[in-house]
């Protein structure tokens, strides 16, 4: 009998188990599992992101429900459309063998109408978002005045994602005598209060120490000037070159900015946060997932259970405004038994928080400095001389062979080294010679946005485009007449499918920003940021946008040779640059046409370190294992 059998599972559950590959459940799955087979209890179950916690309460739901039954039998509430869809999916795998029985995601942004007709057909088991279940209840489109059970998926997460109303709201539309099961990895008040207020008497799971932080993430904070925090984050990408990361930041707009200038500098990242269009989202956690984006600059919402393997370091750009959120940052990384590390990078300032945080987190931080250029120039160093060891050779090269022996004829080998590495370093040397220490008191101010002055033109991103049926010439009217401008006020409008471009006169700038941020329009709200460029020589003439100057050249291939920090100069040129190919038609504005890639960029295919998942799963997976290996799903 193997140990899921001695939990109480079924034939049916068994078999899906062992397609699945699972060869012991994980511990909140051992404590769970029994309990809510043998009872009709409620729980509130405690554990970590990623500890196995959808099949604790999936395989007991899949069980107990009445597949015969076509009506509504169960609800699962989970905070965002991407851990719904997760559920949804891992819960039809586990009912693979049970008849009848039927699954349905319900969820923003996707047509209401035809999840309802999915409902209709019958669906035992819903997993919503509480936003679009409470539209749903409101259009009379679901009936759960009759479910058995209710689970409450992340709980903490939901609430602190503002739905503790609608859970209000939904859990009074639901019976009495159901049983609620409630999964959170922490235990904060307002989740205390909704277990008080919902469930009787619950039965308790525990697994780790209560709102401890995992044991494989170490704590790390720099202290910086305030207008230092973007340099800092640069150095320690730079000091980290094989970093994968989730960088955290407090406002969409901070998020979004970090990862413009991050991208712009020649890093591959990504913002994600709640202005992207479902589309766009989607398409920057696929790059995430598939390695083309190493730092991903995201808010706590939209980056609210991502669970992608391997995360190197998690950085808190800015410290979250809730301390509580900060275990939910740094359970990013450390996860299936890997080590992560958690960096905060801090004003003076707000160094007492980092106690408290120490408090919540039951482990210390330790204090670092940023490191010098002259440190991240060695560690570089070294990645290169690991990296060209490393390289595969292609031998499409040895056509060329003779020509270059010819040119390189006479230099010895130590000669030809230090002239391979200097190729790439010098100018990457110089960047940071340059640069003083972030220590130090003064700064160059070299990463503070530059001046807006009347006169000269500026560059604006926008969130809207051809896909909110804009073309170049009503998105001009749109934003005169918003704007109340003149008729040569906008210039230089170039609209792509989820974004645009466009000019003004930097006198127009304060008006820009302030009347069109926020702006709704189709229920979607506007964001404009300020692009770097401007969008090409500063003539007015070509104001027709078609060809919308370089303005977005930062997502172009010519935009910089080099790799690191903001350096014009260079780096270390093939490598980055690749990666930046790469990034470009998947990150977050990457709805820009394919066909649009710059001849070259063929580059990445070969290059891009897809991993083929599909195939490589072993026969049996230990809990641990088994989460190296997930399949990638978003
Ligand atoms: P949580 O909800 O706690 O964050 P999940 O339920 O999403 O965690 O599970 C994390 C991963 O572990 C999933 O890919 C799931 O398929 C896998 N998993 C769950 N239980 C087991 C198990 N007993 N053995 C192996 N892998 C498992
Ligand atoms: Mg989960």
């Amino acid at each position: 009998m193997n140990k899921f059998e001695q939990l109480g599972l079924n034939e049916s559950l068994l078999l899906a188990i062992k397609d699945l590959g699972f060869e012991n459940p994980s511990e909140v799955q051992e404590k769970a599992i029994p309990v809510l087979l043998e009872q009709n209890t409620d729980l509130v179950a405690l554990a970590q992101t990623g500890t196995g916690k959808t099949a604790a309460f999936g395989f007991p739901l899949i069980q107990k429900i009445d597949a015969e039954d076509k009506s509504t039998q169960a609800l699962i509430l989970s905070p965002t459309r991407e851990l719904c869809l997760q559920i949804t999916n891992e819960i039809k795998q586990y009912s693979k063998y049970v008849k009848g029985l039927h699954t349905v995601a319900v969820y923003g942004g996707a047509s209401i109408t035809e999840q309802a007709r999915e409902v209709k057909r019958g669906a035992q088991i819903i997993v919503a978002t509480p936003g679009r279940m409470q539209d749903m209840i409101n259009r009379g489109l679901v009936n759960i005045k009759n479910i058995n059970f209710c689970i409450l998926d992340e709980a903490d997460e939901m609430l602190n994602m503002g739905f503790y109303e609608d859970i209000v709201s939904i859990l009074s539309d639901t019976p009495d005598e159901k049983n609620t099961w409630l999964f959170s990895a922490t235990m904060p008040a307002e989740v205390a209060r909704i277990a008080k207020k919902f469930m009787h008497d619950p039965a308790e799971v525990t697994v780790g120490t209560k709102n401890s932080g995992s044991a494989t993430v170490s704590h790390e904070f720099y202290v910086v000037n305030a207008r230092d925090r973007y340099e800092a984050l640069k150095r320690l990408a730079d000091a980290n070159p094989d970093i994968f990361s989730v960088v955290f930041c407090r406002t969409k707009r901070d998020t979004q900015a970090v990862a413009e200038k991050l991208i712009e500098d020649g890093y591959n990242a990504a913002a994600l946060h709640g202005d992207l269009s479902q589309a766009q989202r989607d398409s920057v956690m696929k790059s995430f997932r598939g390695r083309q984006v190493q730092m991903l600059v995201a808010t706590d919402v939209a980056a609210r259970g991502i669970d992608v393997d391997n995360v190197t370091h998690v950085v808190n750009y800015q410290l979250p405004d809730e301390i509580e959120t900060y275990n939910h940052r740094s359970g990013r990384t450390g996860r299936a038994g890997k080590l992560g590390t958690s960096i905060v990078i801090v004003t003076k300032s707000e160094i007492r928080k980092i106690h408290a945080i120490e408090k919540i987190i039951r482990q210390k931080f330790e204090e670092k400095t940023i490191p010098s250029g002259i440190e991240i120039c060695e560690i570089q160093l070294l990645h290169l001389a690991n990296k060209i060891k490393d390289t595969e050779v292609d031998h499409e090269i040895d056509n060329y062979l003779p020509a270059i022996n010819e040119v390189l004829d006479g230099l010895s080998k130590e000669e030809l080294i230090k002239k391979m590495v200097s190729v790439e370093f010098n100018r990457f040397i110089n960047y940071y010679k340059k640069k003083r220490d972030l220590s130090g008191e003064k700064s160059d101010r070299s990463s503070e946005p530059r001046e807006i002055r009347a006169g000269d033109p500026v560059r604006y991103f926008v969130n809207i485009g051809a896909r909110d049926d804009f073309d170049w010439m009503q998105l001009k009217d749109f934003l005169k007449e918003t704007l109340d401008l003149g008729r040569d006020d906008v210039f230089k409008v170039d609209v792509k499918e989820g974004f645009s471009f466009f000019n003004t006169d930097g006198e127009h700038t304060d008006k820009v920003m302030s009347i069109l941020n926020g702006y709704e329009l189709n229920g979607r709200r506007i964001n404009v940021e300020i692009s770097k460029n401007d969008g090409g020589s500063s003539s007015r003439r070509d104001h027709n946008g078609r060809s919308g100057g370089r303005g977005e050249r930062s997502f172009g291939g010519d935009r910089k040779s080099g790799g690191f920090g903001s350096r014009k100069e260079g780096g270390f040129r093939g490598e980055r640059n690749d990666f930046t190919r790469g990034e470009r038609t998947d990150r977050s504005r990457s709805d820009r046409p394919s066909s649009r890639r710059e001849p070259g960029s063929f580059q990445r295919e070969e290059r891009s370190p897809r991993r083929s998942e599909s195939n490589d799963r072993p026969a049996g997976r230990s809990f641990e294992a088994a989460k190296n290996r997930r399949p990638r799903r978003s």
